[in-house]
């Protein structure tokens, strides 16, 4: 694995540039140096998958089919059990146009609300991560943080569903908590850590 990237670039299949600073400054360490698909000028495909596996997988390959180069994906969510879970794939999207997560969580709560007996309010967020090879070989690793959701929304540290996200085994929302800890026990930090174990894995080499 080390050999097929070591000394080569790896292009981060995202157009958002501070996943992108996340993401190279965990494989700096391994020698790897990244690039950004807005960079190259790749387009961005169109998510059609209908799981975060199916769109981390189908990012990576237009990325390292595009480019010739490896090529690293991630798709993320809020899965609720009681909604079937949602908004799953569609986590962004329940946001709207204006990115306005106060209007996400409303409708996640009202979901819940509507529903008959006791309710419940079991979530977890997950993290999908792929790489893809030009030659296309994918490998793909996948991170999993359990909670509860509360109401009302509590903090205003983190991102998207992070104030009504309360990990199991802990007191502070994700909105509440140091980023510091949040990150360490986070969904993304668990599929990296998959990944950077394969990545020093030198069966793999
Ligand atoms: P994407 O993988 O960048 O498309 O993100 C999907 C969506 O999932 C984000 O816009 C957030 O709404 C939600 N999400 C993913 N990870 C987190 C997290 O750590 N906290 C809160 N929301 C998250």
């Amino acid at each position: 694995m080390m050999e097929r990237l070591a000394d080569k670039r790896l292009v981060i299949a995202s157009h958002n540039p501070g996943k992108v600073r996340e993401i190279e400054e965990l494989l700096v360490p391994f020698g790897i140096r990244v690039v950004s698909a807005s960079a190259l000028g790749l387009p961005e495909p169109e998510e059609t998958g209908n799981s975060f596996i199916a769109n981390a997988q189908l990012k990576a390959l237009a990325a390292a089919s595009a480019s010739r180069l490896p090529a690293l994906a991630d798709d993320s969510g809020l899965v609720v059990l009681a909604l079937n879970g949602d908004p799953g794939i569609y986590s962004a999207r329940w946001a709207g146009p204006d990115k306005d997560f106060a209007l996400a969580m409303d409708k996640v709560q009202a979901g819940l609300s509507r529903l008959p007996g006791s309710v419940s309010r079991e979530a977890y967020f997950v993290c999908a991560l792929a790489l893809a090879f030009p030659h296309g070989e994918v490998l793909v690793f996948e991170g999993r943080v359990d909670g509860e959701l509360v109401w009302p929304p509590r903090g205003n540290l983190g991102f998207g569903y992070d104030p009504m996200f309360l990990p199991d085994g802990e007191s502070e929302t994700f909105g509440e908590m140091d980023p510091a800890r949040k990150h360490a026990m986070s969904h993304r930090a668990r599929a990296f850590a998959q990944l950077v174990e394969r990545l020093g894995d030198d069966a793999l080499a």
